[in-house]
């Protein structure tokens, strides 16, 4: 009898640990092209045509509260458009890929599914529509610019970025910077939290590491 419940216990541990998010939650990012473009690594427009002047997504990557996180969780798990044709249209404009050699976001895509989407306990369309949700609930372009906050090379304090997306989205981003050609700190990239389910914006629990000037450039696109 003892070890009938023995068995029992083990199985379903088993059970737990495998249907269980093997992460404390997820970084949403988003970036922005105008910034993604100017650096002296330069961008090619995707195959499809120029990206809407927006925030485009980066990715939704699971994170561990220790600042660590786990990676290509799957290597048998391939992107299969397939399940994705359904999104096709928004990951086109909301998911465009800027890196070199132009390309139609399948490369982009796969490769951010293959990274993370295998790490996040959510199937393909789950995992790439879950996203394309959360960049409709939190509208970056239209929290900065209702706060006078436009991208017209105009430069911003870090502070006045960081409250007006926590004014309209209701949470504190991580901002990250990368430099232009001449050198000076522009707003590349901002980050969100999302719980473990993928269903809310939270607070992050721990921050990425990296330093932004005191006045932030925010340039066209
Ligand atoms: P970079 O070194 O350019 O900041 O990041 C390279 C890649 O590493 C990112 O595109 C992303 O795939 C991954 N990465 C960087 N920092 C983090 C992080 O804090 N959390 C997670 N989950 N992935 C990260
Ligand atoms: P991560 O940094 O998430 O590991 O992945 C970035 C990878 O996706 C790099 O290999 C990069 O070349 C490719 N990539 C393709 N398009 C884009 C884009 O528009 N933005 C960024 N950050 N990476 C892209």
């Amino acid at each position: 009898m003892k070890a009938f419940y023995y068995i029992l216990a083990v199985q379903f541990l088993f059970v737990v640990s495998a249907y269980s998010q093997d992460f404390d939650f997820f970084y949403f990012v988003q970036q922005w092209p105008g910034s993604y473009c100017d650096t002296e690594k330069s961008c090619c427009y995707p195959s499809t045509g120029k990206p809407e002047a927006d925030f485009g997504i980066h990715g939704l990557w699971p994170n561990y509260n220790d600042g660590s996180y786990p990676s290509s969780c799957d290597p048998s798990s391939q992107f299969d458009q397939s399940q994705t044709s359904s999104l096709l249209k928004r990951m086109r404009t909301e998911w465009p890929t800027l890196a070199c050699p132009s390309g139609d976001g399948l490369k982009f895509w796969s490769h951010e599914w293959e990274k993370h989407g295998t790490c996040s306990a959510l199937g393909q369309h789950d995992y790439f529509q879950t996203a394309l949700d959360l960049k409709n609930q939190a509208n970056l372009l239209q929290s900065l610019t209702s706060a006078g906050i436009e991208p017209n090379g105009n430069s911003y304090t870090l502070e006045s970025i960081k409250d007006a997306i926590k004014q309209s989205v209701g949470f504190t981003p991580f901002v990250e910077c990368n430099d232009d050609t001449s050198g000076n700190s522009q707003l590349y990239q901002i980050y969100l939290c999302v719980d473990n389910s993928a269903s809310n914006l939270i607070e992050c629990p721990t921050f990425p590491h990296g330093k932004c000037g005191s006045q932030i450039e925010f340039p066209s696109f």
